[in-house]
């Protein structure tokens, strides 16, 4: 009985391992050194490597695109157990990955924009959660960079028939529902476009599409996490 409550306190969440090193919100020191920053030599637009003499084989419609680290990084991989974590409501987990995040280096271009937004949440995930990692990252990112940050995109409310289709269903189509809001003006604008985590890039693709279609002259992208 004692056991299991010294064990439960003094274990490692990540990893099981005993605490060790600057352990931080329940991880111990090597478990955070799982922010992996992405490889040396990355495409500029997708930050994947690939042939360099070939044109992109991703789809991006932005001349630079970059992420802060590694979403498999680590052992256990450290991206997907603290996003997933967060997710679930994990808010030490949050605060310390937002104070990594803000002691980290940007690259220069994303100094050099008009204003910085984030990919819109789906209204029930925000709802169930509470907040948006997404605009909560680029809050701080906004401030790291001196530009303000503005709420520009909005995911289109489900039609009642929609409504009943199942989550994964709706995730599906879901990226075809973002449009830019009405109220904000992103004409001529460069923009920092902010999210979690890139996967496929078809969210951010779609945010893009509807920054452009609203006038905006350039967007670059920028996320905690890219899956590579
Ligand atoms: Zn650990
Ligand atoms: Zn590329």
């Amino acid at each position: 009985m004692f056991l299991d409550t010294f064990s439960k306190w003094t274990l490692c969440r990540g990893c099981l391992r005993p605490m060790s090193g600057t352990a931080e919100a329940g991880l111990c020191g090597s478990c955070w050194d799982g922010l992996w920053p992405l490889p040396e030599k990355r495409c500029p637009q997708c930050a994947l490597t690939h042939d360099e003499e070939r044109p992109c084989p991703d789809i991006v419609a932005w001349e630079h695109g970059d992420a802060l680290w590694n979403y498999r990084g680590g052992r256990p991989a450290l991206g997907s157990l603290l996003v997933h974590g967060i997710k679930a409501g994990e808010t030490g987990w949050r605060r310390a990955l937002l104070k990594r995040a803000a002691s980290t280096e940007l690259p220069v271009w994303a100094g050099e924009v008009d204003l910085v937004t984030s990919a819109p949440p789906s209204p029930m995930s925000k709802w169930r959660r509470g907040f948006d990692l997404a605009e909560e990252a680029a809050r701080l990112i906004s401030d790291k960079l001196n530009r303000p940050y503005i709420r520009t995109l909005n995911r289109v409310w489900l039609s009642s028939r929609q409504a009943k289709l199942t989550e994964s269903q709706r995730r599906k189509m879901s990226p075809k529902n973002i449009r830019t809001r009405r109220d904000v003006n992103v004409y001529e604008k460069v923009i920092l476009l902010v999210d979690d985590v890139w996967t496929t890039g078809t969210t951010l693709l779609r945010c893009a599409q509807s920054l452009r279609k609203s006038g905006a002259t350039e967007i670059k992208v920028l996320t905690l996490f890219r899956v590579l």
